[in-house]
C-alpha cells in the first residue's frame, strides 16, 4: 500500500513530511454488489421517467472514475416548461388537507427505511462516501419526514390574533404555499439535500422544481420516485438536471422562492437573482467549523468524537469540522490519541459496511485537498497523520490527514477545504479560543468539549455559529429536527428544520374580519370624542396587558 506514495522526496516536500503509517484497507465482502448490479438499465429508465430534458449529459462514479448513466440535460427552454408544469399541478396539490399531504411524507418515511439498501448503494456510488456515512442521510431524511409528517398540521394551523379593537376585530393568520419552489442542491449529501430538504416544501403545498448535482442525479431522483409512489402527483416534483451556470439561474428566473444549498461564492450570485426578482431566499452555505477543546474535557472521548466531526463522509460535509482548539494542558494527551485513531481509520469502497472513511467525490476536491496540504506544508506545517493521496484504492481516495503548525497565510487555515483535513491548534483561555473560533467571516457549526455543562453552555452562547454541538461534532444539532438549523455570517441566510424551517416556504396572510362597529366615528360620536375614546382604549389595553 506504501506504494501508492511517492517513494522519494526532495526534503521539505509533502511526502518527507508526511507520517509514514498509512491506514489500512477495509476488506471487501464476497460478493460485493457492483455499479453495473444497481444501476441498471431498467433503474435508470425508470428513474428518468418523467424528465424535463431535451439534451443529453452523464454522471460517473468516483470509486472507479467510470459512467454510471447517460441522463437527460434540461436547456433553458426545458427549464421553464418545467415550471410550467409544476405550476399547473400546484392548486391541485394545496387544495388537499394537509392532513392528506402530511400523509404522504409519513408513508415515505416508512419506504425509506424500508427500501434503504437501494438508496444507499447510489449514495456511494455517486459520492464515493462510506455505507455508515451514508446512513446518516437516510436517518436525516428520515427524521425529516416523520417531523413535517406529524407536526406540519400544527405548524400550518390558522392561527386568531388579537384583533385591533377587541372582540370587534377577529384577526386569523393563514399560510398560504408561496407556489412553485425552486430547488439548487450540492453533491455531498445528495439525499437529504434534495429531497430531505424538499419536504417541507411539498407539505406546505407548494409544488418543486429541483436541480440536484447531475453526479448526484440518481439519488435525487430514486427519492423522487419513491415521495411518488407514497402518493406525491408526479407533476408537483419536477427534477432538471445541467450545469450549474447554465440551469442554476433558469430556477432563480422563475422560482417564487429559493432554497439553495451550496458553497458561498455561488449562494451570493444565487441571492443577487432572488433579489432583483423580490422573492424569497435560504442560502445554506460553506463553513470553516471549529472545535473547541476545553482544559476539563475528557481527552478519550474528544479525541473520538473529533474522528466523526473531522472525517465523516471524507469531510465534505458543510458541518464538518476543519479547526480544532485544544487547550495546551491537554493538547498533547488528546493529540496521542486523536492521530492514533486517525491513522487506524479503515478506507474502503464496497457497498458494504466496515469502511470508516471513503474516497472524495471529485476531481475538484481532490486537487483542493491537495493544493491545501501541499501549500501548507510547503509554508512550514507539519503533517500529523494522512497527507497523502491513496489511488490504490479509487482514483479520488486521501487519507485523513491532521495538520500542525497552520499560520494565517496559508489557504488551509481560513478557507474551506471541505475534504479529509482538520488544523490542530492550541490555546491559553477560554476568552482566547472563543476569539479564535469566531475569527473567520463563517459561521455555520461549531462544537465544544467540556465535563462542565453550564460551562459548554457558557462558552456556546459566544460562538457566533448557526449550531453548537456540546461534547459531539455536528450531529446532535442536526438530529435536533424541532430546532432550527442554518448559518450565520457568511455561512448562509434563513434555516432548515422546526418551524422556521416550513413557515419560511409559506406567505403569511392576515385576514381581519370587522364586526358590529367599523374602524372610526359611528353612532353619533364626531371626530374629537371618538379620538379620546380611542386613547382611553389604548391606555386600557395597555394596563390589561393586552398583547
Ligand atoms: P456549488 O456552489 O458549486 O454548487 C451548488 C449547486 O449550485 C449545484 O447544484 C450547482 O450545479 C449549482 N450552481 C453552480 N453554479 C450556479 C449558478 N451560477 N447559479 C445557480 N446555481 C449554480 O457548491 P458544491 O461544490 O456543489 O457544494 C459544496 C458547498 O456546499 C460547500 O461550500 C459546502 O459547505 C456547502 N454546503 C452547505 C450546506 C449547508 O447546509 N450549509 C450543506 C451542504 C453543502
Amino acid at each position: 500500500m506504501t506504494d501508492s506514495k511517492p517513494a522519494t522526496a526532495a526534503p521539505g516536500t509533502l511526502a518527507a513530511t508526511a507520517a509514514p503509517g498509512t491506514n489500512p484497507v477495509a476488506a471487501s465482502p464476497a460478493g460485493a454488489r457492483t455499479a453495473a448490479d444497481v444501476v441498471t438499465p431498467e433503474v435508470v429508465a425508470r428513474l428518468v421517467r418523467g424528465l424535463v430534458g431535451s439534451g443529453r449529459t452523464a454522471n460517473h462514479s468516483p470509486f472507479t472514475g467510470g459512467k454510471l448513466a447517460d441522463l437527460p440535460e434540461s436547456t433553458p427552454e426545458d427549464v421553464a416548461s418545467a415550471f410550467e408544469r409544476a405550476r399547473a399541478a400546484q392548486p391541485g396539490w394545496a387544495g388537499l388537507p394537509v392532513r392528506q399531504r402530511a400523509a404522504v411524507l409519513l408513508r415515505f418515511h416508512d419506504l425509506v427505511l424500508e427500501r434503504q439498501a437501494e438508496v444507499l448503494d447510489l449514495i456511494q456510488l455517486e459520492t464515493g462516501k462510506a455505507r455508515l456515512h451514508a446512513h446518516e442521510e437516510v436517518q436525516a431524511v428520515a427524521v425529516v419526514a416523520r417531523h413535517y409528517g406529524l407536526k406540519a398540521p400544527a405548524y400550518l394551523r390558522p392561527k386568531r390574533h388579537l384583533g385591533a379593537v377587541p372582540v370587534l376585530t377577529k384577526a386569523t393568520e393563514l399560510r398560504q404555499p408561496r407556489g412553485v419552489v425552486g430547488q439548487i442542491s450540492p453533491w455531498n449529501y445528495p439525499f437529504e439535500l434534495s429531497v430531505g430538504d424538499a419536504l417541507p416544501g411539498l407539505v406546505a403545498g407548494n409544488a418543486l422544481v429541483m436541480k440536484p448535482d447531475t453526479e448526484t442525479a440518481l439519488t435525487a431522483l430514486w427519492g423522487r420516485d419513491l415521495l411518488i409512489e407514497a402518493g406525491l402527483p408526479a407533476e408537483v416534483f419536477q427534477v432538471v438536471l445541467g450545469e450549474g451556470p447554465v440551469v442554476g439561474p433558469e430556477i432563480v428566473a422563475h422560482a417564487d422562492y429559493v432554497s439553495f444549498t451550496g458553497s458561498t461564492r455561488t449562494g451570493r450570485e444565487v441571492a443577487r437573482g432572488a433579489a432583483d426578482r423580490l422573492v424569497g431566499v435560504t442560502l445554506e452555505l460553506g463553513g470553516k467549523n471549529a472545535m473547541l477543546v476545553l482544559a476539563d474535557a475528557d481527552v478519550e472521548k474528544a479525541a473520538e468524537g473529533a474522528v466523526r466531526a473531522c472525517f465523516s463522509s471524507a469531510g465534505q460535509l458543510c458541518v464538518s469540522i476543519e479547526r480544532l482548539y485544544v487547550h495546551e494542558s491537554v493538547a498533547d494527551a488528546f493529540t496521542e490519541r486523536f492521530v492514533a485513531r486517525t491513522k487506524a481509520m479503515r478506507l474502503g469502497n464496497s457497498l458494504a459496511y466496515g469502511a470508516e472513511m471513503g474516497s472524495l467525490a471529485g476531481e475538484r476536491q481532490l486537487e483542493a485537498v491537495t493544493r491545501h496540504v501541499e501549500e501548507a506544508v510547503e509554508k512550514g506545517a507539519t503533517v500529523l497523520a494522512g497527507g497523502v493521496a491513496r489511488p490504490d484504492i479509487g482514483p479520488l481516495f486521501y487519507e485523513p490527514t491532521i495538520l500542525e503548525g497552520v499560520e494565517a497565510p496559508m489557504a488551509v487555515c481560513a478557507e474551506e477545504t471541505f475534504g479529509p483535513v482538520v488544523s490542530l491548534y492550541r490555546f491559553g483561555s477560554e476568552d482566547e479560543a472563543i476569539d479564535l473560533a469566531n475569527a473567520l467571516p463563517y459561521g455555520l457549526n461549531a462544537s465544544v468539549w467540556t465535563t462542565d455543562a453550564a460551562r459548554g453552555h457558557r462558552v456556546a452562547a459566544r460562538l457566533r455559529s448557526g449550531t453548537v454541538n456540546i461534547n459531539e461534532g455536528y450531529a446532535s444539532a442536526y438530529g435536533s429536527v424541532r430546532a432550527p438549523m442554518g448559518g450565520m455570517k457568511d455561512s448562509g441566510l434563513g434555516r432548515r428544520h422546526g418551524s422556521e424551517g416550513i413557515l419560511k416556504f409559506t406567505e403569511a396572510q392576515t385576514v381581519a374580519h370587522q364586526r358590529l362597529l367599523p374602524m372610526a366615528p359611528s353612532m353619533g360620536l364626531d371626530d374629537e370624542r371618538y379620538a379620546a375614546l380611542m386613547s382611553r382604549s389604548l391606555r386600557v389595553m395597555k394596563i390589561l396587558r393586552l398583547r
